[in-house]
C-alpha cells in the first residue's frame, strides 16, 4: 500500500530497524525491490533520480512506480530524490511521488531554509519533504571514489529544522555518494550530537560501503532511512557481464536477462533488509 514516507520511517525506528531507498532507474528493479519487501514483511522506499524524472517519458516511470506501491501489500513510498528544480518536483508530485528530497545543500544555510520553505509553500502541508544539510561529495548517477566533504554542523540542525519544516532530514556524518576512497569513515561525536538535537528522523545517503555493524550503530542513534544506489548497479552491471554471453547463446534472451537482473536486485535487497536493524541477529 502507499505509504507516507515519514510515518514509515519512524514506526521502522521504533522496531530497530531502518527503511532503505533504492534508486530504480527502471521498472524491472523496482519489481524485485518490492517483491522482497514483501517477502520480508518490511518497507521499502522506491526513489526516483531527478535525471530520471526529467526523461522525455521519466514521469510516466514515476507513476507506474505509485501503481506499483498502491498495489503491494506492504508500506512503499516513492520519493523524487535530490531535487533542485521546483517545476520538476511539481510534476514528479502530480504523476504520483508521495515524498520529495527538496535538496538546498549546495546553496548556503539560508538559501537551503528558503528553498524547502518554498516546496512546501508549493506541495502544502500534507506533502512528506526531506530536507539535506551539510555537503555530500560524489555523484548520485555515477560511482567515483570520493572523499567525506563538509559535514553537516550539528549546531545549525535544530534552527534547520524548525524553519525549513522538513520531515526528514539528511546528514553529512561522513557518508558520500559513490564509491569510498580508503574506509568510509563515519563521524560518530557528529551523529549522536545531531541526534541529540534532531526532533526529526535522520537519512543516510551514500550506504553502499559501510559495514553493517556501523548501519546497525547509526539506526540506534536515529536513521531511520538509509538510501542505497551505488550496490545495487554494481550488482547488476557484474551479473550482466557475466550472463550475456549464454544470454546471448540462448537466442537472445533478454527475458533470461531480465531475469538475472532481478536476481541480483533481490539479492542486494535481501542483504540490505537484513543489515538494516540496531541489533543484527
Ligand atoms: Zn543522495
Amino acid at each position: 500500500m502507499l505509504a507516507r514516507m515519514d510515518t514509515m520511517v519512524q514506526d521502522a525506528l521504533k522496531d530497530g530497524h531502518a527503511v532503505p531507498a533504492f534508486t530504480c532507474y527502471d521498472f524491472t528493479t523496482a519489481l524485485a525491490v518490492v517483491e522482497v519487501a514483501e517477502r520480508l514483511g518490511r518497507a521499502v522506499i522506491l526513489n526516483v533520480a531527478p535525471k530520471t524524472a526529467g526523461n522525455p517519458s521519466g514521469l510516466r516511470l514515476v507513476s507506474a512506480l505509485r501503481q506499483l506501491a498502491e498495489q503491494a501489500t506492504v508500506p512503499v513510498a516513492v520519493q523524487l530524490d535530490h531535487a533542485t528544480d521546483a517545476e520538476l518536483i511539481t510534476e514528479a508530485v502530480k504523476a504520483g511521488a508521495n515524498a520529495v528530497l527538496a535538496d538546498g545543500s549546495a546553496s548556503d544555510f539560508e538559501q537551503n531554509i528558503a528553498f524547502v520553505q518554498q516546496i512546501r509553500g508549493l506541495l502544502g502541508p500534507e506533502m512528506v519533504i526531506e530536507a539535506e544539510l551539510g555537503a555530500l561529495a560524489g555523484n548520485e548517477d555515477q560511482a567515483f571514489e570520493q572523499s567525506a566533504a563538509g559535514l553537516t554542523d550539528p549546531g545549525q540542525v535544530a534552527g534547520f529544522v524548525q524553519r525549513s519544516g522538513a520531515d526528514l532530514l539528511a546528514v553529512a556524518i561522513g557518508n558520500v555518494h559513490g564509491r569510498y576512497k580508503g574506509e568510509p569513515k563515519i563521524h560518530w561525536d557528529v551523529l549522536e550530537t545531531i541526534h541529540r538535537v534532531c526532533p526529526i528522523p535522520l537519512v543516510l545517503h551514500g550506504a553502499s560501503g559501510i559495514a553493517a555493524a556501523d548501519l546497525s550503530r547509526s539506526i540506534g542513534l536515529g536513521v531511520g532511512k538509509v538510501n542505497l544506489n551505488t550496490e545495487l548497479r554494481t550488482a547488476v552491471l557484474k551479473t550482466v557481464e557475466h550472463q550475456i554471453a549464454d544470454r546471448r547463446a540462448e537466442g537472445q534472451n533478454l527475458l533470461g536477462l531480465l531475469g538475472d537482473w532481478d536476481e541480483a536486485v533481490q539479492a542486494i535487497a535481501t542483504e540490505t533488509f537484513t543489515s538494516l536493524r540496531t541489533s543484527v541477529a
